[in-house]
């Protein structure tokens, strides 16, 4: 990031300083922020991102920093400042910005769910190209019913769901979402949500194998269903690898999932919406455990954050159901003004070829496979690292007061929080998720890339466990 100058450099001290404050009350003022208090980004100025290229990103006072974030929420999997993006981007909207998919097919939209349907695993075939990730598991939601409907059982329509899981902010989202914040502040919430506990392999009861707990998290699911009524439950999201986290399962926890929602017509919604597209070191995270779901649900990795895009995916038995021959008994699932957008779906084919004409599926695998090994060579030396665990460019670093134990940190102490603060100090972006410290960078990260991300990791970590002494 060569070009410095213009925002900062250029700009006397005091107009810097007041523009940057103009700019921080406007925003304040003009636009709502989620996540950050208004004097939180009074006090921080921001940060203001002005440009991002590669893996770096740089704010309005010159500072570049390192993003370890894929833009901060994973969506920046080709990293920042593509041209070829940018081109097929601004090509589509010369040719043709936009029309309504009721009226219209579009070419953009077609060629992408075919590509989409060559990467999936197993028989998911048709895209219903929404914007985001929340409007993904909406729709996702809503097929599923439909499905049921359509089989003469419109009384399954009861969705599990997990602690700890995320599937955005809809209402369907935060019904889905154990959080205490969304359920006190977004009731009442959409009723037929059922909560099911976390398979949190590192937290399993003491004693027991990864098998046994993966078999007894999957008897749970089991024991809700008929708990509830098979008859009245039609679907579980879950992520295959829940990314808040980083719940790696164990590895025949999926597998029994897919055969309890096959002996009760359960359809599974694998929501891939962080992890899929390639972050894991494979196109979907299922396919690490040899499992296909009956609906998959994108977002973020698909436009590689250049436009905004999701999809919910499903497979052709679930399409045969809802198409119902093609006539008038077709299916009722709805749709968006921006369905298939064709600039989104032009964004989609360019990620999709850079994927594969770059191997960026095997970088991931093939460098977070080295982040991991030189994470946990350093855990070895520092006391309060319970756990790395993750997949690809996916990765989890479990802080916990006594390894010997996992006895988890007071809450109070904030080590996450510190974690972040600390990386930010030093230029450095790093998430965490309470005590746990996730990583997830861009699927271009090279070689070098990473390594600095490891270090930026380790400084970080070490230096919000030295604020603990102090
Ligand atoms: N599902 C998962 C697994 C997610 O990680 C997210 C966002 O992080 C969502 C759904 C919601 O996506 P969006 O923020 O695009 O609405």
């Amino acid at each position: 990031m060569q070009d410095t100058q213009t925002t900062s450099g250029t700009a006397p001290e005091g107009a810097l300083e007041e523009r940057k404050r103009r700019l921080t009350e406007d925003a304040v003022k003009h636009v709502w922020r989620h996540g950050v208090t208004a004097e939180s980004t009074r006090r921080s100025a921001g940060p203001i991102a002005v440009r991002a290229t590669g893996v770096r990103i740089e704010d309005i006072d010159g500072n570049v920093y390192l993003d370890a974030l894929a833009g901060g929420s994973a969506a920046a999997t080709l990293g920042h400042g593509r041209e070829d993006v940018a081109d097929a981007v601004a090509s589509q909207i010369r040719t043709m910005q936009w029309v309504s998919l009721r009226t219209f097919l579009n070419e953009p939209s077609i060629e992408l769910g075919r590509r989409i349907a060559e990467i999936t695993p197993g028989d998911l075939v048709t895209s219903f190209f929404v914007c985001d990730g929340s409007e993904a598991v909406e729709s996702a939601t809503q097929l599923v019913r439909s499905y049921h409907r359509q089989r003469g059982n419109p009384g399954k329509n009861k969705f599990l769901y997990r602690k700890t899981g995320y599937h955005g902010t809809t209402l369907v989202g935060a019904s889905a979402s154990s959080s205490a914040e969304f359920r006190e502040w977004f009731s009442p919430l959409a009723p037929g949500f059922v909560e099911l506990d976390a398979c949190y392999t590192y937290r399993r009861p003491a004693g027991m194998t990864e098998e046994e707990y993966g078999e007894a998290c999957a008897q749970a699911i089991e024991d809700e269903i008929v708990r509830q009524g098979p008859e009245t439950v039609a679907g579980i999201l879950a992520e295959a690898i829940p990314a808040a986290l980083v719940l790696t399962p164990p590895a025949n926890y999926l597998r029994r999932l897919r055969e309890i929602c096959d002996k009760y017509d359960v359809l599974w919604i694998d929501d891939e919406v962080f992890i899929g597209v390639g972050r894991t070191g494979a196109y979907f995270g299922c396919e690490h455990y040899g499992v296909v779901p009956d609906v998959i649900t994108v977002s973020k990795g698909i436009t590689g954050g250049y436009i905004p895009l999701g999809a919910a995916i499903a497979s052709q038995r679930v399409m045969d159901v809802l198409y119902a021959d093609g006539g008038a008994g077709q299916a009722k699932v709805s749709g968006h003004t921006y369905s298939a957008h064709p600039v989104g779906c032009a964004a989609g084919l360019a990620v999709l070829d850079a994927i594969r004409d770059e191997a960026l599926v095997e970088n991931a695998r093939e460098q977070g496979e080295w982040m991991m090994q030189q994470l946990r060579t350093w855990a070895q030396t520092n006391p309060y690292v319970g756990d790395v665990r993750g997949k690809g460019f996916l990765i989890g670093i479990e802080l916990v007061k006594d390894r010997e134990t996992r006895e988890p940190f007071p809450k109070s102490w904030g080590v996450g929080s510190r974690v972040v603060g600390a990386g930010m100090r030093n230029n450095f972006m790093v998430r965490a998720t309470g005590d746990v410290v996730t990583l997830f960078p861009a699927l271009v990260a090279t070689r070098a890339d990473v390594a600095e991300m490891v270090d930026g990791v380790i400084k970080a970590i070490e230096e919000a466990i030295g604020e603990l002494d102090d």
